[in-house]
């Protein structure tokens, strides 16, 4: 006779190891809860996140993890999966619990202001900073704005092509996009 558990904690974890971005050899069931990954992880040492409490709450099926604003600390140097023993993937795990966070709409205050970058994406064909970046970057980084204009003489000069991407390219990429529900996404992260 098979015993049915319920409420298995369990089940949060496997969701976890059965979205598409987890790596097929994700230590996760195997977390010794040593501490190596907190111990190391550079997003833990400047707040008050925890990437072994948060693999801790996964395995003990705690959803809520997803609304804890810690989790939006880390930033994915991957030092914590270098250094754990059984090849646990914290990073990973966040990634993914942060996904949940956006698909779920709890997290657009995190993300929105990067619709910019998804925006880049339609209009020319690439990733690129979005323009209301370009005067703090230009503090954070002295000529930057300078050497933004003059991108193209500079590839040139090193023998580069230009980067910029035909039209033809980017309606194409336009249709890719559509396709999987990226301009939705970006619209709903906008709102
Ligand atoms: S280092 Fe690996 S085994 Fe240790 S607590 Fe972190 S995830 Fe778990
Ligand atoms: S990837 Fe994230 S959790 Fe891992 S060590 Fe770096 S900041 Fe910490």
């Amino acid at each position: 006779m098979s015993v049915q558990i319920e409420n298995n904690p369990l089940k949060f974890a496997r969701k976890i190891l059965s979205d598409l971005r987890a790596s097929e050899d994700m230590g996760l069931l195997k977390c010794v809860q040593c501490g190596m990954c907190t111990s190391t992880c550079p997003g833990a040492k400047n707040s008050d996140y925890n990437p072994r409490g948060m693999v801790e709450k996964v395995l003990e099926g705690e959803e809520s993890i997803i609304s804890d604003e810690e989790i939006w600390n880390c930033f994915y140097c991957y030092t914590c999966h270098s250094v754990c023993p059984v090849g646990n993937n914290p990073c990973e795990i966040n990634q993914i619990l942060r996904g949940i966070a956006i698909d779920k709409g709890i997290a657009n205050d995190k993300v929105g202001s990067f619709a910019g970058y998804g925006d880049s994406f339609l209009t020319i064909g690439i990733g690129a900073m979005p323009k209301s970046f370009f005067m703090e970057l230009n503090e954070d980084i002295e000529g930057w704005l300078d050497f933004k204009s003059k991108l193209e003489e500079i590839r040139e000069e090193l023998g580069l092509g230009s980067i910029t991407i035909s039209n033809e390219s980017i309606e194409e990429i336009n249709t890719l996009l559509k396709k999987v529900g990226f301009n939705k996404r970006i619209e709903e992260l906008k709102k």
